[in-house]
């Protein structure tokens, strides 16, 4: 059967420090045919950051004329910062048939599924708050009182955790890529998969 390429949309939420990216690291040296849509955003990098590869580092000016220029998919405020998902890269991606990966908050979630209801969700969260408290201060990449504003978001979305398709406890890291992975091969294996495939003319080639 011949497959009529279109990639899926993944949206990844959860907590900051729940452990995404790191799952997401271990998830793309699995497999091949994954697009990570790097977002833009407001907030400064962090050590080791590069702009273009973790996100578009942008001023709040420049942000704004994203918006106006309607080039973001999705945008939300986050403690302070202002985050957004590039439009134009991820339809490309998934043209091109691959899957595309976003690693976006709760708000920006609901307004792709708006968007995009085909798009499979996947909440994040942590064994226990204890947990999340420890990762985060351990990551040691935001100050005392941007933990304490990230802890207190957490809390907030972790109440919207029941509008995802799935959830996943990221306890064992082991166990959470195996289950991640799972998720997407199960995704690619619905009925409405069916769409992708040109059976009819092919049957009517036969
Ligand atoms: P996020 O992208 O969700 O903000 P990170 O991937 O940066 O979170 O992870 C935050 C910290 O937690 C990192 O130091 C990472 O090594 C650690 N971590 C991630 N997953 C686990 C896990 N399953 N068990 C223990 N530590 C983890
Ligand atoms: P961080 O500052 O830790 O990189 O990200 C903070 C939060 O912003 C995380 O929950 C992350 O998922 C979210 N985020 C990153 N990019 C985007 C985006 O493009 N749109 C939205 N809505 N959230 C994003």
């Amino acid at each position: 059967m011949k497959e009529i390429a279109k990639g899926k949309l993944l949206i990844i939420s959860g907590p900051s420090g729940v452990g995404k990216s790191t799952i997401l690291k271990e998830i793309f040296a699995r497999r091949k045919n994954l697009y990570f849509s790097v977002s833009a955003t407001t907030r400064p990098p962090r050590e080791g950051e590069t702009d273009g590869v973790h996100y578009h580092f942008l001023s709040v000016e420049k942000f704004q004329e994203w918006i106006a220029d309607h080039n973001f998919l999705e945008y939300a405020e986050y403690v302070g910062d202002f985050y957004g998902t590039p439009k134009k890269y991820a339809y490309e991606a998934m043209d091109a048939g691959r899957d595309v990966i976003l690693d976006i908050e709760i708000q920006g979630a609901e307004q792709v599924k708006k968007s995009c209801p085909e798009a499979v969700s996947v909440f994040i969260a942590p064994p226990d708050w204890n947990e999340l408290k420890r990762r985060l201060s351990e990551r040691g990449t935001d100050s005392p009182e941007k933990i304490q504003k990230r802890l207190l978001r957490a809390k907030v979305e972790f109440q919207s955790a029941g509008m995802y398709d799935y959830l996943l406890i990221n306890d064992d890291l082991k166990e959470s890529v195996k289950k991640l992975d799972a998720i997407i091969t199960a995704e690619h294996c619905r009925t409405k998969e069916l769409l992708k495939y040109d059976l009819i003319r092919e049957m009517d080639e036969l």
